[in-house]
């Protein structure tokens, strides 16, 4: 089979036609077991898909990631390839970075220019950040002795093809967190003898407010929003039970455990205060991406021999990304691939238009495979 980019671009229509939702990707795994079969590589099938390419004699062993998880969004574009499941869409290109990564393989199996093994991750899952953790609980970096892990994401009004990334961290974390308050209702005409929880939540909220602005230096960059806060309270009733939900971002690890102990004591401190009861929870879903030095120098290293537009010190993202996990693990890169800047695909990720740029394919499978050259060198 020779390599056509054109292939790939209907891979990447077909992936589009028929998305699946994070841990429901069964199509979509079936198609890749069938074409990295078909194309002569060594299959391994889990809550992902693995595909192994091994040349020559180096002892070395990468990884190349791409994510195969659709969103709940309905399609509003009208192209031929449109979704053919209501209310579910490729609205974060994950399509392309399958389609991308698939023509690597094809590539480097007929090339063979490197000297070492490629393990080619399709990982589920990445949008609620469960995913990677699913893989490396299966016992990805133990089976296949990763040394090295590279991910690619395209990023909308971006220049076709510029390669952007930094050393350090690229994305930021997102927890989680849910505080409970158990006070006690009553007359709204009688509020001393009540613990009105609304009062009690809104003096909280304060005190939440001043954790980023008091306790975290200037510049941290860390986000704590409150999204939520739902009472049993109503005309005449004063609130006995209340919610607060939020979410916290940052850009390291030490921001993140210092802001879940802060949330800490002041859900005790309130709770002392008020006499009532507080119980609070703190999840992080994604921890921050941490870019490696080697694995980031090549990617750099690797656009500037095919001539793209490279921004090596990028300002970092504030989405997140589940790879993080795998970076986690052993050194790694992600970096971030300029979708075009025209309509649309210049329209944000996550939006009911938004569509991978096909042009984009090719200039993904030579960078793909010019990362692996560089780190698997003859
Ligand atoms: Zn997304
Ligand atoms: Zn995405």
């Amino acid at each position: 089979m020779n390599f056509d980019v054109n292939t790939f671009v209907k891979i990447r229509h077909d992936l589009h036609k028929n998305p699946e939702l994070g841990f429901c990707e069964d199509n979509t795994k079936k198609k890749i077991v069938k074409f990295l079969t078909g194309i002569g590589l060594e299959v391994h099938q889990g809550v992902g898909v693995i595909g192994v390419l091994k040349v020559g004699k180096g002892n070395k062993t990468i990884a190349l990631r791409a994510d195969m998880d659709a969103l709940p969004i309905k399609e509003k574009s009208i192209h031929d390839y449109v979704s053919n499941s209501v209310g579910i869409m490729h609205a974060c290109g994950h399509d392309g970075h399958m389609a991308m990564l698939m023509g690597a393989a094809q590539k480097l199996s007929l090339d063979r220019n490197f000297d070492g093994r490629i393990v080619f991750i399709f990982q589920p899952n990445e949008e609620h950040g469960l995913g990677a953790q699913a893989m490396i609980e299966e016992g990805l970096f133990e089976k296949f002795s990763i040394s090295e892990i590279y991910a690619f994401h395209n990023l909308p009004g971006s220049p076709l093809g510029e390669v952007s990334t930094r050393v350090g961290q690229i994305c930021s974390s997102e927890s989680l967190f849910e505080i409970e308050l158990n006070g006690i209702g009553g007359h709204s005409s009688m509020p001393h003898v009540c613990k009105d929880v609304i009062a009690i939540g809104s003096e909280l909220i304060m005190s939440l407010q001043t954790i980023i602005s008091r306790k975290l230096s200037p510049g941290s960059g860390a986000v704590l929003s409150v999204t939520e806060f739902i009472s049993d309270g109503q005309r005449n009733i004063l609130a006995g039970s209340a919610v607060i939900k939020g979410d916290v971002r940052t850009k390291n690890s030490a921001d993140r455990d210092l802001i879940e102990n802060l949330i800490d004591k002041i859900c005790q401190g309130i709770a002392t205060e008020h006499e009532i009861e507080v119980n609070q929870s703190f999840n992080t879903e994604f921890i921050e991406t941490i870019n490696a030095q080697v694995p980031t120098d090549i990617v750099i290293q690797s656009a500037n021999e095919l001539a793209l537009d490279v921004l090596p010190d990028r300002e970092a993202m504030s989405f997140s990304e589940d790879f993080a996990h795998f970076c986690n693990q052993v050194p790694g890169c992600f970096l971030l691939l300029g979708n075009g800047e025209n309509s649309p695909n210049n329209l944000p990720l996550h939006s009911s238009y938004y569509d991978f740029n096909d042009e984009l394919i090719n200039i993904g499978i030579l960078l793909w495979a010019k990362i692996v050259i560089n780190s698997l060198p003859k």
